[in-house]
């Protein structure tokens, strides 16, 4: 006899979330899960990023490859409901800084992420305003250091997690060069960050 349950298993318990960035076309509209927003130093190498190990050994550092900063939160699609890691660049991170000054909590955004120029890597535009939390519940915000080292395929230690990226921060790790559009590279809408250390 089958053993029926209401209690369904969490597919995201399981699977690593997909990993979703702002697209060409369209427009990816959201609610952020997350608490953080939480950034990191990457590296684009053979068509794939990888995280920055800085201060540690890095061996793309030191073979001079340029890193980028990117920021990650978990949000669910309110098209269909996907629970997913979203990244976005320092620059396309601006819109969730300033929703942070006025709302001072990141999860329960309600964001729409495009790019008006249609183009692969132009200009991220993202709108923010706040969910009606009385129309939707959202889940316990995941652990969005753990998701990325496992779609890296890097050891995860809490201690790497990191403080959420300030206001302070960010803005000096936005503060970057002209943005000068790339030919290759997957999300270069922000140009090329100008490392702050
Ligand atoms: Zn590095």
């Amino acid at each position: 006899m089958p053993v029926f349950t209401t209690n369904l298993p969490s597919a995201a318990e399981e699977f690593p979330y997909q990993l979703q960035r702002t697209p060409p076309n369209g427009a990816l509209v959201a609610v952020v899960s997350s608490t953080q927003l939480l950034g990191t130093y990457t590296h684009f190498i053979n068509n794939r990023t990888i995280p920055c190990t800085k201060p540690r050994d890095c061996e793309p550092c030191e073979e001079g490859i340029q890193k980028r900063f990117h920021v990650y939160l978990t949000a669910i699609r309110t098209d269909t409901f996907e629970h997913f890691i979203f990244e976005t660049t320092a620059a396309g991170a601006d819109p969730f800084k300033n929703y942070l000054r006025m709302v001072s909590e990141i999860r329960a955004c309600h964001f729409k992420a495009s790019r008006p120029s249609g183009k692969q890597n132009g200009r991220i535009r993202i709108v923010c305003k706040q969910a009606d939390l009385t129309k939707i519940r959202l889940p316990d915000p995941p652990n969005v250091a753990r998701l990325m080292c496992h779609i890296w395929n890097v050891p995860y230690d809490p201690a790497d997690a990191g403080p959420s990226i300030s206001t302070e921060v960010a803005e000096a790790l936005a503060k970057r060069s002209n943005a000068h559009p790339k030919p290759n590279g997957e999300d270069n809408s922000t140009g090329p960050l100008r490392l702050v250390q």
